[in-house]
């Protein structure tokens, strides 16, 4: 009955067998399976990323039989399987956006034109959410120091909330002109990189304490969606606990398989179906960018699942709180259903 025994062996969501139930308890320990994983429309499997769900489905070593329902009714953006090719072109009509007009025309993004960064008390519909993009100009004798010169913040309807050039604190020794567009005169009477700093600090805070916001009890702070985040904030020597911060370099479903960050460029072009990016870069564009990735993502429908992450750091898929033989005695399904997923999916900001 070898084959019998290998079916209870089979992972219930990566399909991975094993030929001792031991070594499948070994797996799940280590997967943090979970309803928040992408998952083929047509045979269930999960899948870490949305590129090996993409591998899975398109290529280039295709499951063929979910291939071929996918050419058939699976939408190329969001990778969703439909009931009928006419249900995916109503779809996909949706699902693909188009491209983004420049926020503000450059010669006009000058010095606080658009600033609307003020502390308010809606606790209404929960924490905005605002996304935020910089472009960094060149510094230090071997110029290859960042140094942020423009940053834009939206919110969440695309509406900008801020966009400014910023004077670095020390000289810029290349504009990087052909990608920023960013010459001398646009940072001559700019707003100081220290004032711009206190003012986007105040604004995501929006009122709270630190130490409020860093015990995930933050009130009204704002949730922040950008593209490398730390990077951005580390230049523009803000402060803000991990917490809020939505990035899509470092969302595990946006990552590649080997576990590395994608471009801006490339997720936006592969899941949002328009191209960014291409000759002088305006930061509106990366933060409209960004932001649909992120509402794409919290719009996902998994299942509710009680604790959805355990808040044991050091059992965080819960299986610590179970014995091997009783791991065992379980079925594959048993298994994945009590198991959690190691990241926050943001689809549990729509909560
Ligand atoms: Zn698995
Ligand atoms: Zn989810
Ligand atoms: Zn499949
Ligand atoms: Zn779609």
């Amino acid at each position: 009955m070898e084959s019998a025994d290998n079916l209870r062996n089979k992972c219930a969501a990566c399909f991975r067998q094993f030929n001792r139930m031991e070594h499948l308890v070994d797996h799940m320990r280590t997967s943090y399976h979970s309803v928040h994983e992408p998952t083929c429309g047509v045979c269930k499997k999960h899948c870490r990323s949305f590129e090996s769900l993409r591998e899975h489905l398109i290529g280039p070593l295709p499951k063929q039989e979910c291939k071929s329902l996918f050419n058939i009714r699976g939408c190329r953006f969001c990778l969703a399987i439909l009931d009928s090719p006419y249900a995916l072109r109503v779809h996909q009509d949706r699902c693909q956006l188009s491209g983004v007009n420049h926020g503000i025309p450059a010669h006009m993004a000058n010095l606080g034109l658009r600033d609307s960064l003020t502390i308010d008390n809606g606790y209404s519909r929960g924490p905005q959410v605002v996304a935020i993009a910089c472009k960094m100009v060149g510094g230090g004798s071997d110029r290859s120091l960042d140094l942020c010169a423009r940053v834009c913040i939206i919110d969440e309807y695309e509406n900008i909330i801020f966009h400014s050039y910023v004077k670095p604190p020390i000289p810029v020794t290349n504009y990087r002109y052909e990608t920023t567009g960013i010459r001398p005169e646009h940072l001559r009477d700019a707003m100081p990189l220290r004032q711009v700093q206190r003012r986007i600090q105040d604004f995501l805070c929006n009122g709270e304490p630190m130490w409020k916001i860093r015990s995930a009890r933050g009130g009204k702070a704002r949730i922040l969606v950008g593209h490398g985040l730390d990077h951005d904030l580390d230049k523009m020597q803000v402060e803000y606990p991990a917490i809020m911060m939505r990035d899509t370099a470092k969302y595990p479903p946006l990552m590649k398989t080997s576990k590395l960050s994608n471009s801006l460029k490339y997720l936006t072009h592969a899941y949002l179906g328009f191209d960014i990016q291409n000759g002088i870069q305006d930061p509106y564009q990366d933060c409209v960018a960004t932001m649909r990735l992120y509402l794409r993502m919290r719009r996902q429908v998994h299942r509710r699942e009680e604790c959805p992450l355990a808040s044991d750091p050091q059992n965080r898929n819960n299986f610590a709180s179970w014995r091997q033989s009783e791991l065992e005695r379980m079925s594959p399904e048993e298994m994945l259903a009590i198991s959690r997923s190691d990241y926050y999916c943001w689809c549990l900001d729509s909560a």
